[in-house]
């Protein structure tokens, strides 16, 4: 049974007022908020250890190495990938994707095929967009029900051996679709294409494991899950890093460097060009001894009880339509309320201290698909209440008796 208030006493901010009101923080799929020992961590970095990494002799720049080397472990470990040097540190899920397009503009050529999905980020469809247009290489789109789910018979046949290469997210972060991602990696292989999982929504509430999914890349962000922004991991299978170029040039990623010719480094340092967050390398791994010190189990089934009360709830209030009723979901509320626009209700609520998101999440043409401007989304986080979901419920009836 989690204890509730124990867990929030870990998170400050969730203590303070805004707008005069006890803050509801219900925008966790945009960035989780942080508890004490990650902030405490950032300081402790700063205040004791902080020196560059990978470059001085002297015995800071070794402690500081070492506490990054030992958080790129611990992700491996909470990823179970096979190799270290599979783990990236990057600065988050949208530079680990155009990290791969980019690799792949010297991979495909004219007549090839990239599949998205027609349930992605802005930031799993652009950078694909723009491999196309260098390349010649055709985007398709794996397409949805009204439900939010991708239908996985077009997919099949959208699959071929023009197919290069995959992208699609895990879980949605505009509907909270989980989507089947085990049976998509493994048809993917089927036709010899590559596969990228977007796990930005995932991590926060699940722990992915890589060997047991088999995906080729997958990447995700710190800051969605407890830890700080400007840090993100990209896994890559061995193989398909050795295979890609590197996506900067500069310090750090090379073996030799001569005015005729530059020589690159191993992985993973190959794509790590530059000062990277040291920071939040080592404190990406503070968060993840957090999320397993409650327990991944103890999250997911605190995030479907907020989820089942939260659906409950908010279908009461009078031409409230959720948005995204797949038959598996994550703890992601997007719902619309008839004549009303999402940002009305979003600014109200604010005033009554309720962070919500509202728009179209960068995934417009989810939105195009429902044929809406937006919606309002409530995603809520292990540390979060029914109290909560019930103050979001009355300040939703108090916006709506004023904006009718
Ligand atoms: N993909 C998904 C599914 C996301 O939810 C997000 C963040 N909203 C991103 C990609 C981009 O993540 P970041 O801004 O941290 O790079």
């Amino acid at each position: 049974m989690i204890d509730i208030l124990k867990i929030r006493a870990d998170f400050p901010i969730l203590s303070q007022e805004v707008n005069g009101k006890p803050l509801v923080y219900f925008d966790n799929g945009a960035t989780s908020q942080k508890p004490q020992v990650v902030i405490d961590a950032i300081s402790k970095y700063y205040q004791e250890i902080n020196a560059n990494i990978h470059r001085g002799v002297h015995t800071l720049s070794q402690l500081a190495t070492d506490a990054y080397e030992i958080s790129r472990a611990k992700v491996q470990d909470h990823i179970n990938a096979q190799f270290l040097h599979e783990v990236l540190f990057t600065s988050g899920t949208t530079f680990g994707i155009n990290l791969v397009a980019n690799g792949f503009a010297s991979i495909l050529k004219a007549g090839d095929e990239v599949l998205v999905s027609a349930l992605e980020h802005h930031s799993n469809i652009v950078p694909w967009q723009m491999l196309c247009e260098k390349t010649g290489a055709t985007l398709k789109v794996i397409p949805m029900n009204d439900q939010g789910e991708l239908l996985m018979a077009e997919y099949d046949q959208l699959l071929s051996d023009k197919t290069k290469i995959v992208a699609v997210n895990h879980i949605s972060n505009a509907l909270g679709t989980v989507n089947p991602i085990q049976y998509m990696i493994d048809k993917a292989h089927q036709v010899g294409a590559a596969i990228l999982i977007d796990g930005a929504q995932a991590v926060p509430h699940i722990k992915p494991n890589m060997q047991e999914l088999d995906c080729d890349f997958y990447v995700f962000s710190g800051h969605k899950m407890c830890g700080p922004t400007g840090v993100g991991i990209l896994y890559g299978k061995e193989a398909w890093l050795n295979k890609l170029p590197p996506y900067q040039g500069g310090g750090e990623m090379i073996k030799e460097v001569t005015f005729e010719k530059t020589t690159y480094a191993e992985l993973p340092h190959k794509f790590e060009a530059g000062t990277p967050n040291i920071a939040g390398g080592i404190v990406l791994g503070t968060a993840i001894d957090y999320l397993n010190s409650i327990g991944f189990d103890t999250i997911q089934e605190q995030e479907l009880a907020l989820l089942n009360y939260g659906t409950k709830r908010l279908l009461e209030i009078e031409g409230l339509k959720i948005i995204g009723t797949a038959a598996i979901k994550t703890s992601v509320i997007s719902f619309t309320i008839d004549g009303i626009h999402p940002y009305d209700i979003g600014s109200i609520i604010d005033k009554l201290g309720i962070a919500v998101r509202t728009g179209h999440h960068c995934a417009q043409p989810i939105m195009n698909h429902f044929n809406i401007p937006g919606t309002i989304r409530a995603s809520f986080s292990f540390y979060n209440t029914t109290q909560e979901i019930d103050r979001l419920v009355e300040a939703l009836k108090k916006a709506q008796m004023m904006l009718s």
